[in-house]
Parts: C-alpha cells; structure tokens; sequence
C-alpha cells in the first residue's frame, strides 16, 4: 500500500530539479533560466515546462498542464508504482543530504 502522506511527500518535498539531476540522460533536457528550473515537456516536447518552487509543480505553456514528480515519471514510460518507488529513494537521500547540511550548517555557529 502506498500511503498519501508519502505520496505527498513525493509531489511536495522533494524538488523537481532533484528528481530530473537524478534521472541524468533518461530524464528531459533542462536548464535554469532567470531564477527558474526548466525543462523540455515530455507531454508535447514543444517547449520548457518551468518548475514553480512554491508548489513544486511544472507548467508547460504549450500545452497548459502541471507536471509533478509523478507525472514526470509517467511521461517517461515509468508506470504508477515503479514511479512511486523510485521517487521515494530519491527523497529519502534528498531529505539525508539535507539533515546533513542542517548539521554542518549548525556545527559552524
Ligand atoms: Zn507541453
């Protein structure tokens, strides 16, 4: 069973640009671009989505639609529970890296 608190957790704390620096060259092209992470939509591959960090979500202006994690991995032939699967080991080294620069962070003051 999959739970909705790690499902949230998946769309939520873990970043886009994180999920797409892991998936490397299976995931789409991407780049920053004025303070914003972009990447090519895998929906219609006609033009960048741009990951809006309030909500962790990308919107592609071409075809008006919101990608999240999931859907992202869906796009790249992943079906739901695989998806869900390897979100999740990305998030859990995501919310390791981040303690640890917590730690490092405090151990400086
Ligand atoms: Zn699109």
């Amino acid at each position: 069973m999959i739970s909705a608190d790690l499902l949230r957790r998946i769309r939520n704390d873990l970043p886009m640009p994180v999920t797409i620096a892991h998936l490397g060259r299976e995931g789409p092209p991407s780049k920053m671009s004025e303070g914003y992470f972009r990447f090519l939509c895998p929906r219609c591959g006609e033009m960048p989505a741009t990951v809006n960090p309030r909500n962790n979500l990308a919107h592609c202006f071409s075809c008006q639609k919101n990608l999240n994690n999931i859907d992202l991995l869906m796009t790249l032939d992943y079906d739901f529970r695989s998806a869900v699967a390897l979100l999740e080991r990305y998030l859990k080294e995501h919310e390791q890296l981040q303690k640890a620069k917590n730690q490092s962070a405090n151990g400086k003051r």
